[in-house]
Formats: C-alpha cells, sequence, structure tokens
C-alpha cells in the first residue's frame, strides 16, 4: 500500500491536484450505475460541468452497443446506432432512439469511411467504437477527429504506437516495463533470426510484428525445426496481415503462462490509474471465457508491481481513456511480462466496474469530454479491498464437446438468472431472437461480485444454474463444471488449464431417474391439453382418457454430443400410470436394468403449459423437483428439461415394445403395422410432402393410440388403408414414392 501511495505521486503529472475538482463522487458502498437494473446515476454532484457529448453514435452491435446506450441515456446524451440486414430486428437495432441501416453486407461495421459520413450527415457530436469491429484502428480514430466528431477512445497516436508489436516493445524497453525476453530487431534473415533464437534459448515463440487474433505465431523447440517454423510463420502472417506481416520477433516461450492484465485509465492531464487486474488465463482457441478480478494466487507486491508497469505504460504512449495492458504471467519463476497493449474497453471491462463501483464507460464520456479522472489510485484501491472479488462468465453460442465449434440459431427459449447489485447480465438478445453465423458468438456475459473469490464463483455457478437456453448449442454446461473444478476453486489457472484437466470437464454427467419421470409427467400434461391426436407418441391404456385409471408409455435418449461417434445413448422406457387426478404412478426402466425404478404415489401438477413449455412441480416420495420442458416446435421429438440447475437434452424415440412389436425391418420406403391395430385415421393425403417425424398414421390397439410418425422426409404415394380398417403387423400402412431407388414392393 505504501509503495503504491508512492507511485501513484510519481506517475501522476504535478499540475494535477487529481482530487479537485470532484467530478464523480461514488460513496464507496453505492451501486454502480452499471449494474443490470440502470439506477438514476448517483454519480454526479452539482459541482459537474455539463456534459459537452450530446449526441452519441455508437458504431458497433450486440451486447457492448446495448451495454454503451445504457450509460449514455442515464447521462443524457442521445443515442444513434447502427445496424445490417441481418440486425434488422436485433435489440441493439431498437435500444436507442435513432438507429440507421447499414444494408446487406454483414462486414459493413467495419466501413470506416461510411460510418464517419453517416454520422456527418445526422449531426452527431460523439462516436464511441465498442471494442472488436474498428475500436483499434487509428486511421478511423483520426477520421472522426478530421470530421468534428469526438471520438470516444484513446488519441491515433497512441493506438498506432501499441498496435506494432515491435515498435510497443521498444517504447516499453526504454520506459523500464519488462518485456519477454527476444529480439524485436531490423534483422531478418533466417540465420540471423535463428542466431537469436538461439542465444534467447529454446522453446521460443516466433510473432509477426502484425499479429493479432494467435495468427502468425509458431513455436520452435528445437535448433533444427527453426527454419520450417519460421517459413510457416512467415506464410500465414503474409497471408492474414499482408506487407510487412513477415517481420517477425522471436521471444522466449513460456511455458507455464498466466494471462493477467491491467485495467488503466488516463486523462488529458497526465493522470493515470490502474483499477485492478484481472486474471484472463481460462482460454479456448486462444480466447478468454472467464475472467475475474483480483488475480488469485497473486502476491500484493506483484500485485501492485503490475499496476505500477501497465500505468507507466500507458503514460510512455501518452494514453488517453480506457486501455488494458496484458501481461504473460510466468508460473515456473514469478516474473511477468508486457504482451500488448489494447487500446479500448475490453469484453471483460464489467468485472473491473464490479470491484471498484465504478462505470468505465460513464468514465470514458468523461475524459472524452476533457474532464478528469474521478478518482485517485488510493480511491480505487480502497473499494477493492472492500469490494472483494468479481467473476466473468463468457455464454457462447457454441459447442464445447464439439471443440468449442461456434452455433447459431433461434433462441426458442431463454431464461436469465435474476440480476441484483452483484449479478449482472449484459446480454445483446432475447428470447425469439435468432444468433446469426455473420458475427461473433457471445451472446451474453454473466457478472458476479463476492466478498471474496470462492463466494463469487460459488454465486456465478448457483447464476448459472438459472439460465435456460433452448435453440442453439451453449457453453453454460460447460461453465458450470469449470466453477465446480477443484483447480479452478484454488486458484491454479494457467493458459493451458482447460486442456490440463479436461477428463475432469468434459466427464458426461449421468442423468436421474427424476429427469425422465418429469419429461414423461410433463409430455402427460402438455398431451391431456392439446389432445391425443397432437401428442408426440405413447398411447392410453385402460380405461381411456376419460377414465381416472389411465396410462401411458414414453421412451427417451439422452442426446449425448460427448459420446463417440456412432454410439447411441441407452433407451429409457417410462411408464405412467395415473391413480386420480395429479396422482401417478411412474416407474423408469434403462435397457441397462432389468427393474424399473418406481415412484409410487407422485403428486404432479403443471403450472404452465403452452405448446413450446411446460412447467410442472411434482412431489416424489422424498423429494419436490420443479422441471420445465421445452420443446421446439421445429423439432418436436426433441425434448429440453430443465431440472434443478442442470440442462438435459432428450429425444423421444418409439418405446421398446413398440420396436419388439415391429419385429421385422421396416419395408425400405413403406411404413407398415406395428402390431394386429385399427387405423383411426390418416393423418396425411397421397401426394403430400412430409418431413421426417410427422405424423402419418393414427392407430389402436389393445385400446391403446399410437400416432405412426414418417420415418423419412418423402413423398406419400398410397395410404393402404382406411379409417376403421383391421391390419395384421407388418401390414404396409403408408407407401412412398420412390427414394433413391428405394425398393416399391412389400
Ligand atoms: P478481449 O481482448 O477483450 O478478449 P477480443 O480480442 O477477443 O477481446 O475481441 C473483442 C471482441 O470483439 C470479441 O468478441 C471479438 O470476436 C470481437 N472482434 C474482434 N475483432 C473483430 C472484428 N474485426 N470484427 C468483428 N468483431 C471483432
Ligand atoms: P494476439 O495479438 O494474437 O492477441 P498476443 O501477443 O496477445 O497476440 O498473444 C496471444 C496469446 O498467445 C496470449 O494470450 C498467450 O496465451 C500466448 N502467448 C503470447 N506470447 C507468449 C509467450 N512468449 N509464451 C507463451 N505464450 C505466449
Ligand atoms: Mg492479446
Amino acid at each position: 500500500m505504501r509503495s503504491l501511495k508512492r507511485t501513484s505521486r510519481r506517475l501522476r503529472a504535478p499540475i494535477t491536484p487529481a482530487s479537485s475538482p470532484r467530478l464523480l463522487v461514488l460513496p464507496p458502498t453505492a451501486r454502480s450505475i452499471a449494474t443490470h437494473q440502470s439506477t438514476t446515476p448517483s454519480s454526479t454532484t452539482t459541482t459537474t460541468a455539463v456534459n459537452p457529448i450530446k449526441t452519441l453514435l455508437i458504431a458497433n452491435r450486440g451486447e457492448i452497443a446495448l451495454r454503451i446506450a445504457r450509460t449514455a441515456a442515464a447521462m443524457g446524451i442521445r443515442t444513434t446506432t447502427l445496424y445490417t440486414d441481418v440486425d434488422a430486428a436485433s435489440q441493439h437495432a431498437r435500444c436507442s432512439p435513432h438507429a440507421i441501416a447499414l444494408g446487406a453486407a454483414s462486414g459493413a461495421y467495419l466501413d470506416g469511411a461510411r460510418i464517419v459520413q453517416l454520422a456527418k450527415q445526422h449531426g452527431i457530436g460523439a462516436l464511441h467504437p465498442g471494442y472488436g469491429f474498428l475500436s483499434e484502428n487509428p486511421a478511423f480514430a483520426q477520421a472522426c477527429e478530421d470530421a468534428g466528431i469526438v471520438f470516444v477512445g484513446p488519441p491515433p497516436k497512441a493506438m498506432a504506437d501499441m498496435g506494432d508489436k515491435a515498435r510497443s516493445k521498444e517504447i516499453m524497453t526504454a520506459a523500464g516495463v519488462p518485456c519477454v525476453p527476444g529480439y524485436h530487431g531490423a534483422e531478418q534473415t533466417p540465420e540471423q533470426l535463428r542466431v537469436r533464437a538461439r542465444e534467447i534459448q529454446y522453446p521460443v515463440l516466433l510473432k509477426s510484428v502484425k499479429g493479432g487474433g494467435g495468427k502468425g505465431m509458431r513455436i520452435v523447440r528445437t535448433d533444427e525445426e527453426f527454419e520450417a517454423q519460421l517459413r510457416s510463420a512467415r506464410a500465414e502472417a503474409r497471408a492474414s496481415f499482408g506487407d510487412g506481416g513477415e517481420v517477425m520477433l522471436v521471444e522466449k516461450y513460456v511455458v507455464r503462462p498466466r494471462h493477467v492484465e491491467v485495467q488503466v485509465f488516463a486523462d488529458r492531464y497526465g493522470n493515470c490509474v490502474a483499477l485492478g487486474e484481472r486474471d484472463c488465463s481460462v482460454q479456448r482457441r486462444h480466447q478468454k471465457i472467464l475472467e475475474e478480478s483480483p488475480a488469485p494466487l497473486l502476491d500484493d507486491a506483484t500485485r501492485h508491481d503490475l499496476w505500477d508497469k501497465a500505468r507507466t505504460a500507458a503514460l510512455a504512449v501518452g494514453y488517453v481513456g480506457a486501455g488494458t495492458v496484458e501481461f504473460i504471467l510466468d508460473k515456473d519463476t514469478g516474473h511477468f511480462y508486457f504482451m500488448e497493449m489494447n487500446t479500448r474497453l475490453q469484453v471483460e471491462h464489467p468485472v473491473s466496474e464490479m470491484v471498484t463501483g465504478t462505470d468505465l464507460v460513464e468514465w470514458q464520456f468523461r475524459v472524452a469530454a476533457g474532464e478528469r479522472l474521478p478518482l485517485t489510485q488510493d480511491e480505487i484501491e480502497a473499494r477493492i479491498l472492500e469490494r472483494g472479488a468479481a467473476i466473468e462468465a463468457r455464454i457462447y453460442a457454441e459447442n464445447p464437446e464439439k471443440g468449442f465449434f461456434p452455433d447459431s440459431g433461434k433462441l426458442v427459449h431463454l431464461v436469465t438468472p435474476k440480476t441484483d447489485a452483484d449479478v449482472r447480465i449484459d446480454a445483446g438478445f432475447v428470447e425469439g431472437d435468432t444468433v446469426s453465423e455473420a458475427y461473433d458468438g457471445m451472446i451474453a456475459k454473466l457478472i458476479v461480485r463476492g466478498p471474496d473469490r470462492e463466494t463469487a464463483i460459488r454465486r456465478m455457478e448457483l447464476a448459472l444454474r438459472e439460465y435456460e437456453v433452448v435453440g442453439l448449442s451453449t457453453n453454460i454446461e460447460f461453465l458450470k463444471r469449470l466453477c465446480r473444478s477443484q483447480a479452478f476453486i484454488e486458484g491454479d489457472v494457467e493458459t493451458g488449464f482447460i486442456d490440463q484437466w479436461k477428463d475432469e470437464l468434459f466427464q458426461p454427467r449421468p442423468t436421474s431417474d427424476e429427469v425422465f419421470a418429469q419429461a414423461a409427467l410433463g409430455l402427460l400434461g402438455s398431451q391431456i391439453k392439446l389432445g391425443p391426436a397432437a401428442g408426440p407418441h405413447g398411447g392410453t391404456l385402460g380405461f381411456g382418457e376419460s377414465g381416472a385409471q389411465s396410462r401411458r408409455k414414453f421412451a427417451f435418449r439422452v442426446r449425448n454430443d460427448a459420446a463417440a461417434e456412432g454410439s447411441e445413448a441407452e433407451v429409457v422406457q417410462v411408464d405412467v400410470a395415473q391413480q386420480a387426478n395429479a396422482l401417478y404412478s411412474v416407474s423408469v426402466l434403462r435397457d441397462s436394468s432389468e427393474t424399473p425404478v418406481v415412484f409410487e404415489n407422485v403428486v404432479s401438477e403443471p403450472s404452465l403449459a403452452s405448446a413450446t413449455k411446460t412447467r410442472l412441480t411434482t412431489f416424489f416420495p422424498l423429494a419436490r423437483v420443479e422441471s420445465t420442458l421445452v420443446q421446439d416446435p421445429a423439432a418436436p421429438e426433441k425434448l429440453t428439461v430443465f431440472q434443478l440447475g442442470e440442462k438435459t437434452e432428450l429425444t423421444m424415440v418409439s418405446p421398446g415394445w413398440f420396436e419388439k412389436a415391429l419385429g421385422l425391418k421396416e419395408v425400405v420406403g413403406s411404413v407398415v403395422a406395428p402390431m394386429p391395430c385399427k387405423i383411426l385415421r390418416n393423418e396425411v393425403e397421397e401426394g403430400q410432402e412430409v418431413e421426417k417425424g410427422a405424423p402419418l398414421v393414427v392407430i389402436e390397439s389393445m385400446k391403446m393410440e399410437t400416432v405412426i410418425r414418417s420415418p423419412q422426409k418423402g413423398v406419400v404415394k398410397r395410404l393402404a388403408h382406411k379409417e376403421g380398417d383391421i391390419c395384421k403387423a407388418g401390414t404396409v400402412l403408408v407407401l412412398f414414392e420412390d427414394v433413391e431407388g428405394a425398393a416399391e414392393s412389400s
């Protein structure tokens, strides 16, 4: 603490008594206005000059556009947003009083010249670039200034200095900020670079000076592979960054690195503060998924040294505004090195807002308007000590089980965790929206604060358990497992964390019997409401619909993406017998077991039943269980169950008795009666085109109604029977048009 005070004085330009005039006075306990429900901006005192920024163009999309709009609105700034055709119905297009169309090209958000032109044309005074897109483009920042538009970001010169990896490292070295041992000079022949690599000692990392997004980087472990790796790094860098991309740095490769970065903020008067650090080591594909502050297992001396070096780095390039200085921390030596500076607001800035009780977007507007920094370094540190720890999880539309491959689609069902002063959601989507593959798949960020790290992680896990998403794959279940991982709770993080713990993190979870029971009870609830014909499958036994004694059978299979290709999860059969109104007996039989698990005297009642969702509360003999069942109308055989904070995806399959009764294999191109039956009705007409899974024929057998569904997409050629016909097992009911030479005979 004491050394920090000295540092803050040294780093502050003498002309600046940072405490006056006080522009932003937040009592330490005040809720940040950045929390989900925007509260009144408690931060402005009467001494504050009116902010000259009155109109703003938000040159971004998704959650960051909404995030910026929220603070702008609280400050009385009139916002305008931009949208491309795929974004026309998006939340960011709707969140501002004015929205301007960019047209069909999804890359239009990158068209700087046009965006400046639009801002001018609409008489807009300032522009916020958010992150990504144009946020780190010095030429764009310059173009804004030339057009008389306030660019809410750093000066173009500082952006350019930090944008080149070799130049930034020269400046840092001169300023006394440690860089990864390496060579960033002009000698670029393979021989010269190889001599450097030997001096640095293998393993080394080759990096393009123009690098970004992990491109143009190669690890070289031995002298023998040096030339080949250099050639490959240069080829990739030239392809990605064009001329000049082939200029390489040679760096010591850190084998067990942590990614620790410092949020800095500078004003125009030479003040610069650090708003704590963030550990972002938990990454996949070199992209962060969990970020937290303070960094775990970091001693105070190192922490303050990091802040100090980050402020020095920013001041060395004349920085103004919000920025992040990224360091790589070598776990084996405890040393840290400057990696790069991101000259913008970052995705994970809410973590720092939560631990410092600030609104960094508000700070950006104030600093851009020429105000001084609202807080001193000492005031910030006092807040951090008081406010504890914060963690952010990035919610991505992606499939962790399939190598984190991005997904897209419609958010058929979306329930988000309850928010309060300590649980915040920054989201760009609501239920019914479509997540397009044209853009980054981050759909939301969940940020949680707690008095200490462990509490914050536990609250994060609880909040994640409230999240319900159907319609596309997300990393939510994976994030829950991360939060439960003992290694993570202990804070033993490094950039290879996910790979290191993959066995534990990707372990399939067993599905409880109650999940299958609830799926069946829920379907029963919705079937009763919708009538038997609309029911997905199963049938009524015993005394029929009106009698108190009725039974239905269902069969499910867990859709498990982690399962090996080709292998299918076991079929689980559920038999539900209704004993009285809302009273059931449920038996669950797994393929792998001889005897069913039976729940007697189960009281179950749906609290909501719509075409796609059923919510029900069931009192099992030993526990009360609440579940939400979601059926995507586009794929009715798929059922998603949210229960006790876990998501299970099921596919409804024909029950075992059905398949057994079928006995003979289905004749290609036709559908046969699975058992002796009476035809109740045909659901299709001859010549009609049907989708796979569409109801074809409803039959009755042993007083039980069964819907026969189409095993394929095709055109119905012939309906072999009419209502009332009695058929033997194996009789052809429906014949399809010849598909790829399928046999017509039966
Ligand atoms: P951080 O360093 O905060 O993790 P990233 O470097 O991952 O930030 O980028 C911030 C966000 O901006 C990410 O969601 C990324 O996908 C997006 N992004 C980055 N560059 C572009 C771009 N050129 N166009 C669109 N989105 C981008
Ligand atoms: P980019 O511009 O692509 O973000 P960075 O220089 O920030 O490039 O590095 C990206 C990632 O590569 C870092 O987050 C870190 O995981 C890894 N990395 C970078 N430099 C080193 C190094 N010297 N040793 C080990 N890993 C490194
Ligand atoms: Mg980086």
